[in-house]
């Protein structure tokens, strides 16, 4: 049988890894030496799900969507992550995490955010918590994402604009990274993604595994078996969707679907679509597909979702897609738009305009009628308006 999961090299196939600075080796090896048995605690499960319980909302609805299910031909269920406290499925990640630093005895915490909803979710956590943090964010997404930024501000955060490269994510991750290389000793630095060098992918997929593990009780629930046909998730750094397959990985019978941002294609220069047009390289202290030129240089993303806009891909995901158990599609802008008015209209949801990309899957997909599909809205749309408004003519 083909294994999934990390192995003890911090691989998934070729992909992974820990590429780090000398300096930083010290503060990776102390997180892999602690974070399993930290997470498995049951001190640490017992805080952990308590306030997934009654400070995040969970567990999340899963809704069976009757009108998309009808347009579509199949009984399509919604994994409702958008309701979450923050709106969107980051705050589980930054939660476990935040625990896990407490028990390893840091007392400050930086992260790094693109469009900001890390970035929120990390600040939330802290305020809970009352520990200090500070978020690099590019200031060219400072000047696109104003209201994110007020509510980290709000949250008691200090935002730290990052001025080199393009002002983007790529840039804040560095900027981050720069951080920790500086206070090893009493620094955590909360990945938003199933990213950067082991043993984050693997931490960011354990924690987000709840999504997965509640699907299976309430499928059951709600249909006699706990396994649908087919799961499906957006990709950006790939935390939502790994959350979602995690318990279902080696069902093979299971058909895992993902969408990646195509921006305006995946063989134009506007793209985020890494699976689709990237190749291996060395992104953010991890081997995995990155968008960059023949020389090497990380070449800029472009999607109209902030969510996805990101060079690199998580490695599991590489993984899944080389392997063949993950069948990605690419989509673009106006997919998506379109996606995010049809549920909207069909069942009064409007989503994140990241979680509109795997939406705009399903016209793509044959199902048969008895088909049981679970999709995971990721995020709710509030943050998208502007976006959604602006590019109403691709949703007639
Ligand atoms: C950040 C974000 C994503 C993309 O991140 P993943 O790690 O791939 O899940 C998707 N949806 C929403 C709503 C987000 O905020």
């Amino acid at each position: 049988m083909k294994n999934y999961n990390v192995n003890e090299k911090g691989y998934y196939g070729e992909f992974g890894g820990a590429f780090i600075p000398e300096i930083l080796y010290k503060c990776t090896e102390e997180l892999r030496s602690a974070y399993a048995e930290i997470i498995e605690s049951h001190d640490f499960q017992e805080e952990y799900r308590r306030l997934l319980r009654d400070y995040v909302g969970r567990p999340s609805a899963l809704y069976e969507a009757s009108r998309l299910s009808q347009k579509y031909g199949a009984r399509i269920f919604l994994k409702r992550e958008d309701l979450n406290h923050t709106g969107a499925h980051k705050i589980n990640n930054a939660l476990g995490q935040i625990l896990l630093a407490r028990k390893m005895g840091k007392t400050r915490i930086i992260a790094e955010t693109g469009a900001g909803q890390h970035g929120v979710a990390t600040a939330t956590v802290c305020a809970l918590m009352d520990m200090p943090c500070t978020i690099y964010m590019g200031k060219t997404d400072i000047q696109r994402q104003m209201p994110n930024v007020e509510r980290m501000k709000m949250l008691g955060a200090t935002v730290a604009g990052v001025s080199s490269g393009n002002m983007t994510l790529k840039d804040a991750v560095n900027e981050a990274i720069r951080d920790w290389c500086c206070h090893p000793q009493d620094t955590f630095y909360i990945m938003g993604s199933a990213v950067g060098p082991h043993p984050y992918p693997d931490i960011v997929a354990r924690l987000q595994s709840i999504i997965s593990e509640e699907i299976k009780t309430q499928l059951l629930e709600k249909t006699g078996r706990n396994y649908p046909d087919y799961l499906m998730a957006c990709v950006g750094g790939g935390s939502n969707a790994i959350g979602t397959f995690y318990h279902y990985l080696d069902d093979t019978g299971v058909k895992l679907i993902t969408a990646e941002a195509g921006g305006q294609g995946w063989d134009t220069p506007y793209t985020a679509a890494t699976i689709h047009s990237g190749s291996v390289g060395i992104l953010h202290g991890c081997k995995t597909l990155i968008l960059q030129t023949a020389d090497g240089q990380v070449i800029e993303p472009y999607s109209i979702s902030a969510g996805l806009d990101y060079p690199g891909i998580g490695p599991v995901h590489a993984h899944l897609a080389k392997t063949g158990r993950a069948t990605v599609y690419s989509i673009n802008d106006d997919e998506a738009v379109r996606a995010a008015y049809e549920l909207t209209r069909l069942e009064g949801i409007i989503p994140a305009m990241e979680s509109a990309h795997i939406l705009a899957v399903l016209p793509k997909l044959k199902f048969q009628t008895d088909n049981i599909v679970v999709l995971t809205v990721s995020g709710r749309g509030d943050k998208d308006m502007l976006n959604f408004l602006k590019h109403q003519e691709w949703a007639e």
